[in-house]
């Protein structure tokens, strides 16, 4: 496993794909999401990104994720460019981010359209989804007792 990751090149591309990959399916088993059918492809430079990203910026680096609750179907794709340079633990944020989107899609479904395109849906849905996915990889940990006895208060 390599410390960080980068998609210049075909290899490199190969390689962060093939990461991102084993890390969504740990975290598809983890979250209980396995039974959906996962297409999982990958997206590079600004003209790639912009065909499949909503954020309408070609600049985009990070994944997408379309889904269809009623048949547990979801389409992610990993959006990299030039100067993409992930670590590990960014690589498995984005991978576990866009199943927690998935966990949420179902009741997301029951709201209009007009609500769930909405800047304002759209921006608290990804914040709940950053923090909700962040608490589960355990990125709050709150210090322990000892380390703070340590720290001498
Ligand atoms: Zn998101």
């Amino acid at each position: 496993m390599k410390s960080s990751y980068t998609a210049r090149t075909e290899a490199q591309r190969k390689r962060v794909f093939k990461r991102f990959y084993i890390h969504l399916m740990y975290w598809a088993k983890y979250l209980a999401v396995n039974h959906w059918k996962l297409e999982i492809t990958m997206a590079h430079g600004p003209t790639e990104v912009k065909e499949v990203s909503i954020s309408e910026d070609p600049d985009y680096a990070g994944a997408v994720v379309d889904f269809d609750p009623s048949y547990e179907r979801a389409n992610i794709v990993l959006c990299t460019q030039d100067d993409t340079h992930w670590s590990d633990q960014s690589l498995e944020e984005i991978a576990a981010h866009e199943l927690v989107h998935i966990i949420w899609s179902a009741p997301s479904e029951l709201i209009s359209d007009k609500v769930a395109k909405s800047p304002a849906y759209r921006i608290l849905m990804e914040a709940a989804t950053t923090h909700t996915t962040r608490a589960l990889m355990g990125m709050y940990a709150i210090s322990s007792g000892s380390s703070r006895r340590s720290r001498g208060s």
